[in-house]
């Protein structure tokens, strides 16, 4: 569900000759342009689209998001509080913004129900408030987010808001949102300077039970990013909400062996391929989804 707005390097998979022996770029160069990691699997909410999860209800303690920061350091400069949960929930949100802040550039998606929390930190490169995370049943909390944002964006922080637009409700929640901007809202656009709106359409959750089926395609889980769950086990991408495809647990091993390991290979190959080989991936639409939007944005600019 990330948006990003300024990127980094990838990580490659390809291969090239140098001194006459052909070497992998993973072995030198290994960058994501992002790294989501949940700090928390609890959420105060029960939205009727969520997956939800069937792990154990946790929280990262210090020590451990410690751990997690110095090993990913390297590899990354954007994190994402994001994933399962709601990171908002953290009673440690503003102390782990600060701390991350010094080597990361950090972004959180949030139901926004808590935003009061963060309002005053000023270490926030951009929130992404998913504003269908009440399926228009209540805009009552829209009032406080709408206030809250304007105290982030003196210090900076880019607010991008995301609107489902098949959802019961929506044309009540636009309406709110462009009597306060004083704005008509036609399409992903820029609200006004460091606010953004992106609409989009709900995605199917990866489930092998889904209606959805497609062996062929690709994804940028692995060379644009990871997802780091709240026990540590390293996922593809924010969207394995039960670790089904676990890669290793971050831990117990380094990433840059999780990255190389015999599993990761195959999955990068098989998305440069356009051939996904883990079963769940083919129940994921998630990259036709991408790519529906960017066509969509382009007809529309
Ligand atoms: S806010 Fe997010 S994590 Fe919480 S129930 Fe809704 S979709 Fe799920
Ligand atoms: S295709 Fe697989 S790796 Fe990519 S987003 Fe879907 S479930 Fe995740």
């Amino acid at each position: 569900m990330g948006s990003v707005r300024g990127n980094e390097t990838n990580l490659s998979l390809k291969k090239r000759k140098r001194g006459g022996v052909e070497i992998c770029l993973l072995d030198i160069f290994m960058r994501f342009k992002k790294v989501y990691i949940e700090i928390t699997n609890i959420c105060n909410l029960n939205c009727k689209f969520c997956i939800g999860h069937n792990r154990a209800k946790e929280s990262l303690d210090f020590s451990d998001f410690k751990m997690v920061l110095r090993k990913i350091k390297p590899y990354t400069n954007y994190l994402y509080f994001h994933l399962m949960g709601e990171p908002l929930l953290h009673p440690l949100i503003n102390e782990f913004i600060d701390y991350a802040s010094k080597d990361f550039k950090i972004n959180i998606t949030t139901n926004g129900y808590f935003i009061d929390r963060i309002k005053n930190n000023k270490n926030i490169r951009q929130i992404n408030i998913s504003l269908q995370a009440y399926d228009g049943r209540k805009l009552d909390y829209l009032d406080n987010i709408l206030t809250s944002v304007e105290n982030l964006l003196l210090a900076g922080t880019i607010v991008n808001y995301r609107v489902w637009n098949n959802y019961e409700g929506v044309q009540e929640l636009i309406g709110k949102l462009e009597k306060f901007y004083n704005t008509k809202l036609n399409g992903n656009t820029k609200i006004k300077d460091n606010v953004y709106i992106d609409f989009a359409t709900e995605f199917i959750w990866p489930d092998i039970n889904n209606n959805y089926y497609n062996k062929n395609g690709s994804c940028l889980a692995l060379k644009d990013h990871i997802g780091i769950l709240v026990d540590g086990t390293v996922v593809p991408c924010c969207l394995d909400y039960n670790g089904s495809l676990a890669l290793g647990n971050i831990y117990k091993e380094s990433l840059e062996d999780i990255m190389k390991s015999e599993n990761v290979k195959r999955m990068l190959e098989g998305f440069q391929n356009k051939c996904k080989i883990k079963e769940i991936c083919c129940h994921c639409n998630f990259y036709d989804r991408i790519a529906m939007k960017k066509a969509r944005d382009n007809n529309e600019g």
